[in-house]
């Protein structure tokens, strides 16, 4: 089934809609949003990274809702979402579920791991080096730690704590009836099924893609010859298929073109001549590929976080988010990622741009600025608010004349003397008086900002 042409991602995202009690309901267009707004019947309740409004004059039980479906594609640095319309509809030609998506909001949320991370190992040395003053008084401590069972890193946590925050907020504003996860990247049961080892997988099938992505990880994407990255890489068999070599996975590898050509059929004996590069080639082909399963912790303790907000979980692979998205014409983005994630045979639609959520924290207790050698440099105040503002809040500010006149939104950042700066998508603006500066949405942890979605 081809794709629908037509307002691919050309539409505005949806905005989210709250009967009068707060539940959600079916999401509605922005023109539609602001007629019930100018109409007096609606109130806003949010601004970023999701509009939402208030029905004053509507409840759950008396309207329709469709539900949505949120897709999940998570990454180290960030993770992307994707609000979605499903519709099915049965093929009778060939008795399959035909499943069609329209993408109505998606997101892209920019972890702290790596900041996480480093202020932890700033804090260790600190401490390392204190006890190392071999204080007489100190008291000796040693084996005297543990960690709880499902430990996980900082940086880790951080990561599955705010993408299961950011799922609760959106059941908090859309319909959510289902979420669907990228869990792994390729599938180790299709691989290891004999009928994936047949020739199909460089007819770019699923088994293909899955086969693909194994090798890429497997030969970290590297030509196996001569070591060559950042160019097309060819699956290449070490034992020729002209001389009986079989499809299985422990007989391919990957080798960019020059090389594969050069090869041809020429047993691997010949073709590579340093005996040591022979042995370490043939050595990596038998083994499978170190920790199998490509096992993603994170990943998986997502999973069972999502399956906590009681709605329908479903997982799906890397390998086949690749593969719809291939298949359907969409670019690669974290975003649109999530949005190919699982069954899919269409896709109708996805907005032109993506809400960038960034998580910046609360601030932090630490009150004196240091320098490097850890003397003080300045100080912050003790209170967080001045004139009303606080670090992080969503503002928007009016400059009527003077070299920095304009109208800017974004985060503002406060200072006690009152000049104000504020960070726009385009960048920082300094020294702006706080009397231009008006309140849209209070600081809550993360950033806002929006970004082409194809761009
Ligand atoms: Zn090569």
């Amino acid at each position: 089934m081809s794709p629908v042409a037509g307002d691919r991602g050309t539409r505005q995202a949806s905005v989210a809609v709250l009967d009068r009690r707060g539940r959600p309901l079916q999401p509605t267009r922005p023109g539609r949003a602001r007629e019930l707004l100018s109409k007096g019947r609606a109130v806003v309740i949010r601004v970023a990274p999701v509009f939402t409004i208030r029905l004053k004059d509507r409840s759950e039980e008396g309207s329709v809702v469709d539900g949505v479906v949120v897709g999940v594609d998570p990454g180290s640095v960030g993770t992307g979402i994707a609000v979605v319309v499903e519709r099915g509809s049965l093929d009778t030609s060939r008795g399959e579920v035909h499943t069609s998506r329209t993408g109505i909001w998606l997101g892209e949320l920019v972890h702290r791991g790596l900041a996480i991370k480093q202020a932890l190992q700033a804090r260790a040395g600190l401490r390392r080096s204190r006890r190392n003053r071999n204080l007489r008084y100190r008291a000796p401590r040693f084996l005297n730690r543990t960690r709880p069972p499902g430990w996980l890193p900082p940086s880790l946590r951080h990561r599955l704590d705010t993408v299961e925050s950011w799922l609760r907020r959106l059941a908090r504003w859309f319909p959510v009836t289902g979420i669907v996860i990228e869990q792994v990247r390729f599938d180790m049961q299709l691989l290891q099924h004999p009928n994936i080892a047949g020739v199909e997988y460089q007819q770019g099938t699923l088994a293909g893609t899955n086969v693909r992505e194994y090798l890429l990880a497997k030969w970290e994407r590297a030509c196996v010859y001569c070591g060559a990255t950042d160019v097309p890489l060819n699956i290449d068999h070490i034992r020729a298929r002209a001389r009986g070599g079989s499809d299985r996975v422990s007989n391919l590898t990957l080798a960019c073109i020059p090389c594969n050509q050069a090869k041809g059929a020429m047993p691997i004996e010949e073709f590579v001549t340093d005996p040591a590069r022979l042995h370490q080639i043939m050595a990596q082909a038998k083994a499978p590929l170190r920790d199998a399963a490509a096992v993603n912790t994170t990943r998986y303790a997502i999973v069972r976080r999502a399956e906590s907000l009681g709605v329908r979980v479903a997982t799906s692979t890397g390998a086949v988010t690749k593969w719809n998205r291939t298949r359907l014409g969409a670019p690669k983005t974290h975003a649109l990622d999530a949005l190919a994630v699982g069954d899919l045979d269409a896709l109708t639609g996805w907005p032109a741009s993506t809400s960038v959520i960034r998580c910046t924290g609360r601030g932090r207790y630490q009150r004196s600025i240091v320098t490097a050698a850890g003397f003080p440099r300045g100080y912050f105040t003790r209170q967080k608010r001045h004139y009303g503002f606080a670090t992080g809040d969503h503002s928007r500010a009016f400059v009527p004349d003077g070299t920095k006149a304009g109208i800017y939104f974004g985060r503002v950042a406060v200072r006690a003397t009152g000049s104000f700066n504020i960070t726009t998508t385009a960048g920082t603006v300094q020294g702006l008086h706080h009397r231009h500066f008006t309140l849209i949405q209070r600081a809550d942890g993360y950033a806002y900002t929006q970004k082409g979605t194809t761009s």
